[in-house]
C-alpha cells in the first residue's frame, strides 16, 4: 500500500462508510483591509468571530490587503473542500498554479496530495478540506518567479482567516504539511522532522505534523525515502478517524 499512495491510479477511490460526508466548497478567496498584525489566536480577538459560514469568510479574504502579498498575488487562495471534513489539511501558501487558479494544492505538490487521499486514504479530495497558512502566495522577489514560505507577518495578518476556518470546520483532525503550518499550529520553531511522527494538538484537535509533497518531490519524487515516513503519519491519521487501512 505504501507504494500506492504516490503512484497515479484510475480507479474509483472508496469512501469509507460513515466517515466523511461531501459538499465541495471550492473557489478563490476573501478580504479585508488595513495593513495590522493581527493576533495568532482564535475565539474573540479574531477580527473574523462574528463571520460563521466559509463563504462569507471567503468574500472577505477575496478582498483582503491585510499583508503586502496583496500586492503581486493574482488571486487569493482561501481554501476548498467539505465545510463539514472530520479532516483538515494545512499547507504553507499558494504556489505559481494556486495563484493562477484560485484553488490550493493543485500543482505538482497538489497531485501528490489527491493520491496520497484518494488512493492512500481511499476518500475523495472534497471529502477533506484544504488550506494554507497564508492565502495570497509568497515569492522571493515578489515579481512571482521563485516561490518562499510566508514571512512572520504574513502569517500574523493571514492566520484569523485559518483559525476561523478551523473553528467553523471543527475537524476531527489535522495534517499540517511542511514546516509553516505545522510551527503555528503547535506554536513550537522545531523543524517537521523532529515533529513528524507524533501526534500533537491545537485547541483539543489532534494534529498529525508531515512532510510537504513538494519537499518529497524534490527529495526523491516518485523514489523519495520520505514517502515511507509520509504513509506512517497518514496511518496514524487514518487511525485516529477510523477508516480501514485496506
Ligand atoms: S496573505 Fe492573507 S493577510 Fe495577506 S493579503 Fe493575502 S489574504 Fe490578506
Amino acid at each position: 500500500m505504501s507504494q500506492d499512495l504516490f503512484e497515479y491510479s484510475k480507479k474509483k477511490p472508496i469512501l469509507p462508510g460513515a466517515a466523511i460526508s461531501s459538499a465541495p466548497q471550492p473557489g478563490p478567496a476573501a478580504g479585508e483591509s488595513g495593513m495590522s498584525e493581527a493576533p495568532v489566536s482564535s475565539g474573540a480577538s479574531n477580527p473574523f468571530a462574528g463571520i460563521v459560514t466559509l463563504d462569507e469568510l471567503k468574500d472577505v479574504a477575496s478582498e483582503c490587503r491585510r499583508c503586502r502579498l496583496c500586492e503581486t498575488r493574482k488571486t487569493v487562495v482561501f481554501g476548498e473542500g467539505n465545510p463539514k471534513a472530520r479532516l483538515m489539511f494545512i499547507g504553507e501558501g499558494p504556489g505559481r498554479t494556486e495563484d493562477e487558479t484560485g484553488r490550493p494544492f493543485v500543482g505538482r505538490a497538489g497531485e501528490l496530495l489527491t493520491r496520497i487521499i484518494e488512493n492512500g486514504m481511499h476518500l475523495r479530495r472534497e471529502d477533506v478540506y484544504i488550506a494554507n497558512v497564508v492565502k495570497c502566495r509568497p515569492t522571493v522577489d515578489g515579481l512571482g518567479t521563485r516561490d518562499r514560505p510566508p514571512e512572520a507577518d504574513e502569517t500574523a495578518a493571514c492566520s484569523p482567516f485559518l483559525l476561523r476556518q478551523i473553528e467553523i470546520i471543527k475537524p476531527d483532525a489535522i495534517v499540517t504539511l511542511g514546516n509553516p503550518s505545522t510551527r503555528f499550529l503547535l506554536k513550537t520553531t522545531e523543524g517537521i522532522t523532529k515533529l513528524r511522527g507524533t501526534e500533537a494538538s491545537f485547541e483539543g484537535i489532534p494534529v498529525f505534523p508531515t512532510y510537504h509533497p513538494s519537499y518529497v518531490l524534490r527529495n526523491g519524487g516518485d523514489s523519495s525515502p520520505l514517502k515511507k515516513d509520509v504513509w506512517a503519519d497518514i496511518k496514524k491519521v487514518m487511525a485516529k478517524l477510523g477508516l480501514p487501512l485496506n
